[in-house]
Order: structure tokens, then C-alpha cells, then sequence
């Protein structure tokens, strides 16, 4: 199967891209949704988090105790770095479960991961989409979208890689701010993916 992955910095509005992709009948794993099931669901995972976080980042209901495992990452890298070696391969093997149950008849699929780049899944897809919009249609976005500040919104951004390093290294692009249509930019990326898909399968 014919994979392709897509990203952008918060707000950029992968999401929404996203759905427009289902309209047209191609299935997405959303990476970032999968995590939080998997971290109550994947008993290596559980595991893993447990010895690593200690007993308590789960409450008795197998609940994850959100606040205590924010409480070790938050400001601190290398424990945010040892919980994504837990999360992300858990992510990878939930991802590929996924793919083996496609049908055979859908040409591609999307992999929508906001740290595509920074997880490494990248390399795991056989193209990428960015997604960008400028700061400041971001940052409206989100604090209307969530509710929080913008300086919160810019606190979160500052955890991922900046657009600048991420143009480097994607293939495709999506420019959603207000002048242009993703719609139109969607069809003519997917008319690509289908021609590539289908010359694969020949
Ligand atoms: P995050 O990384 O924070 O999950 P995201 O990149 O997935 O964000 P979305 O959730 O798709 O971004 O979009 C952010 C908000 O902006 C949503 O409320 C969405 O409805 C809105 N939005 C996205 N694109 C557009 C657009 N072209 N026009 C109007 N609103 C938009």
C-alpha cells in the first residue's frame, strides 16, 4: 500500500486537510488520537510507562494519570525523550496493525502525525504533506479552537521543529491560510498519489 504522511505546526489545519482526504474515500490514521488509546489499551506499552514513570501514572480504574506523567515531562527533555521511546514504537505497531486491515481496493492512505518529522515516522511513509498558514492565522486558530492564550499556543509551537526545517524535508505542500483553497490543493495532490499508486501496482 501506497503511504503517505502529513504534518504541520499547530492550528495549521492538517486535520481539516485530513477530512477532506476521507471525503475522497482515502483512510487516515490520526498518530496523535491512536497515542492516547494506545497508552490505556497496549499492555506493552502500560508496561513500559509503569516502570519507567512509576505505578502511579495509572489510577486503579486503568485510567492514565494525565498529571502525573505531565508533571516528569513537562520542561524536562529526557524524560519527555523516554516517554516517546515508549509511545512512538507503540505508535508504529498500532499503525502497521492498521494498514494490514485496509482493503486491497483504496489506492493510498494517510498517516497524520504532528511530529511526523520529529518521530522519525517519516521514514515510514513513502511521501509527506506539510501543511502551513502564517503564525498569526495559527495562532487565531488555536486560541479559538481551544481556548487558551496565545501564549500558550506559542509555548506548544516552540516544542516542535520550526516550518523552516520542516520545508527541508517534505515533498508536498499545502498552503492553508485565507487566500488559498485547500480543496483545489487537495484534488490535484490526490490525482498525483492515485497516478503513483496505480504505477506502482502495474
Ligand atoms: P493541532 O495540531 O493543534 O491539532 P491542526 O493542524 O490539526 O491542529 P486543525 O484542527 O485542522 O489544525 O485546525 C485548527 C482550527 O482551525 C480548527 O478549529 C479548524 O476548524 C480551523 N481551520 C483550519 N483550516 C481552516 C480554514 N481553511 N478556514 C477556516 N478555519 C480553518
Amino acid at each position: 500500500m501506497y503511504k503517505v504522511g502529513i504534518t504541520g505546526g499547530i492550528g495549521s489545519g492538517k486535520t481539516t486537510v485530513c477530512k477532506v482526504f476521507e471525503v475522497l474515500g482515502i483512510p487516515v490514521f490520526y498518530a496523535d488520537t491512536v497515542a492516547k488509546e494506545i497508552m490505556v489499551r497496549d499492555e506493552l506499552l502500560i508496561e513500559g510507562i509503569k516502570t519507567t514513570f512509576g505505578k502511579e501514572s495509572y489510577f486503579e480504574d486503568g485510567k492514565l494519570n494525565n498529571k502525573h506523567i505531565a508533571s516528569i515531562v513537562f520542561n524536562n527533555e529526557a524524560e519527555l525523550a523516554k516517554l516517546n521511546a515508549l509511545v512512538h514504537p507503540a505508535v508504529f505497531r498500532a499503525f502497521d496493525l492498521w494498514e494490514v486491515q485496509i482493503s486491497a481496493e483504496v489506492p493510498y492512505t494517510l498517516k497524520e502525525a504532528a511530529l511526523l518529522f520529529e518521530s522519525e515516522s517519516y521514514k515510514m511513509v513513502d511521501t509527506t504533506i506539510l501543511v502551513t498558514a502564517p503564525l498569526q492565522i495559527k495562532l487565531d486558530r488555536v486560541v479559538a479552537r481551544d481556548g487558551v492564550s496565545a501564549e500558550q499556543v506559542k509555548a506548544r509551537m516552540d516544542k516542535q521543529l520550526s516550518d523552516e526545517e520542516k520545508i527541508k524535508m517534505a515533498n508536498h505542500f499545502i498552503v492553508n491560510d485565507e487566500e488559498h483553497s485547500i480543496i483545489e490543493q487537495v484534488l490535484a495532490l490526490h490525482k498525483v498519489f492515485l497516478n503513483t499508486a496505480i504505477n506502482l501496482k502495474l
